[in-house]
């Protein structure tokens, strides 16, 4: 497959039978009903709407495309070779089997080739696939994958720690267990030494900086 091609399937695909605002809050009553409840009283009577706008945030990354978050590289940096590292970005997702929160965090590093992009651009290509319904391995892998297409880089190291809900509020109710999932691509995948730098600078704690 040529990377044309890839570049496309990382591109969101719109729903063409995208139902109205009003069918959406109709489900919502429904749900409620379905728990018991009389979604006609007082303090029910404005939820679905509410609902309604929190899925909007909940899963605004379906309106942004990744592909064109990285189109915008900076070329002069000066003969730069090393890692890029961003660590500790907020991660807010839900979870496709069972619609719960999954929150935790994601670093993102990769070795550029030419080519850097604003760091702000990584955090939001976070976001554009981690709100949507995702499980944590897919989204681990189209985070990586995104920036190994568009920017070409010489290779990309996705680490992503997250809390499931629905393994800690239902089902098996286990707080506080983390899953870690992660993706090596070029020389994180082929070249020990560079993988090792990655965990290594994921472990040191800036001395200073901008971490609030
Ligand atoms: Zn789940």
């Amino acid at each position: 497959m040529d990377s044309i091609t890839n570049v496309a399937k990382l591109r969101a695909k719109p729903v063409s039978d995208r139902p109205s605002r009003r069918q959406a809050e109709a489900a919502v009553r429904t749900l409620l009903r379905w728990a018991g409840d009389d979604p006609g009283r007082e303090g029910l009577r404005d939820t679905p709407s509410r609902v309604v706008r929190a899925y909007e945030e909940f899963f605004a990354g379906y309106a942004t495309d990744p592909v064109a978050l990285l189109a915008r590289t900076f070329e002069e940096v000066e003969g730069y070779d090393e890692i890029v590292l961003l660590r500790n970005i907020r991660l807010e997702s839900v979870c496709e089997h069972h619609m719960a929160p999954i929150i935790g965090r994601v670093h993102v590093g990769y070795l550029p080739d030419r080519r850097v992009v604003g760091i702000s651009k990584l955090a939001r290509v976070v976001e554009a696939y981690g709100k949507r319904l995702q499980i944590q391995e897919k989204l681990t892998a189209q985070i990586a994958n995104v920036i190994n297409e568009v920017l070409e880089p010489r290779g990309v190291a996705v680490v992503i720690e997250a809390a499931h809900q629905c393994m800690t509020t239902r089902g098996v109710h286990k707080p506080g267990v983390t899953m870690t999932t992660s993706r090596m691509l070029g020389t994180f995948r082929d070249d020990a030494a560079t993988r090792r730098e990655f965990f290594a600078m994921l472990q040191t704690s800036p001395q200073s900086g901008c971490e609030g």
